[in-house]
């Protein structure tokens, strides 16, 4: 589970936006023709702008894209060309965008989502993000809301291919984000790591190629520690 601490206010929104550019893929990071592909059904309950999932979209596709994994994502609405209503496939993820819980006590108020796992398998396939609260670190941080939600998904992504809720030291899988170290963040900070790159491929590999995947939902993540920043 990511969670963040909301200790500063700043208004840096241009130049975290123009920082952010920095971090436009190159052609060599784009995933290559034999990557596995993982196909996310992305079902907005929340209500996101189309500015805001255009940019989760493309911010989620360059973390994958560096990880040699292609990514298929569809948004799914009942009123669309993809309402997404046949039988999931096992290369495929379902993300819920809805807004952050007020009276389940279950659910950190701090948190920006959730991962189901199962607690036999160790893998998943249902996450949970919330965007007004990544709206709102977003806002804190000088960022635009759809480059955190993407990241925010990533990391939620992360969790039910490693099959763990644990968390990195660094790298987009650490488990507190705060408004500032947000803003002072490097490519590095929204990347998987090195050594978490190929255990994501081998886990889209082996959905891509049909292994049963668990039922989700048996365990959520233990909520995360206060951050002190
Ligand atoms: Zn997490």
């Amino acid at each position: 589970m990511t969670r963040f601490a909301l200790l500063s206010r700043g208004g840096w929104l241009l130049a975290a936006v123009s920082a952010l550019s920095l971090f436009a893929p190159t052609a060599a990071a784009a995933a290559s023709p034999s990557a596995p592909t993982l196909i996310v059904r992305v079902y907005d309950a929340f209500g996101a702008k189309v500015d805001e999932l255009d940019r989760a979209r493309a911010v989620f596709e360059q973390v994958f894209d560096a990880t040699d994994v292609q990514v298929r994502w569809r948004h799914c609405r009942s009123e669309s060309v993809d309402p997404c209503d046949e039988r999931l496939q096992d290369n495929e993820l379902v993300i819920r965008l809805i807004r952050g819980p007020v009276t389940d006590t279950r659910v950190p108020s701090q948190a920006l989502g959730y991962s189901a796992l199962h607690a036999m398998h160790q893998r998943g396939t249902l996450a949970t993000v919330f965007p007004d609260r990544v709206r709102t670190l977003a806002q804190r941080a000088g960022w635009a809301a759809g480059d955190l939600l993407g990241n925010a998904i990533a990391h939620e992504v992360g969790h039910l291919l490693l099959g763990s809720t644990s968390h990195a030291d660094d790298g987009l899988m650490r488990p507190h984000w705060t408004a500032r170290d947000t803003r002072n963040s490097v490519p590095r900070d929204w990347a998987f790591q090195d050594r978490e790159r190929e255990p994501i491929r081998a886990a889209v590999y082996g959905r891509a190629s049909g292994r049963p995947v668990g039922v989700p939902t048996a365990r959520v993540e233990p909520p995360p520690q206060r951050a002190d920043h």
